[in-house]
């Protein structure tokens, strides 16, 4: 699912994925916690559309993997 990173080293890194909503490949942004302490995601893609990824979502342990690996 992750297709690249780029400036993995910084917090300001663009971490693109391939959506699991649209297919289409987006980049990934984690917004505020919920009161799960769990985060949602966005997939911003390229023509503003967004997907939203919430813990409801089936995949999103795998987006959710992702990001911790790549930004802590
Ligand atoms: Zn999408």
């Amino acid at each position: 699912m992750l297709v690249k990173v780029l400036n993995a080293r910084s917090k300001r890194s663009t971490i693109i994925v391939k959506c699991p909503k649209c297919g289409e490949v987006g980049i990934l942004r984690a917004y505020r916690k919920n009161i799960f302490g769990k985060r949602s995601y966005k997939i911003i893609h390229d023509d503003k559309r967004s997907c939203k990824i919430t813990i409801l979502d089936e995949n999103w342990e795998e987006i959710n993997q992702i990001y911790v690996r790549i930004r802590l």
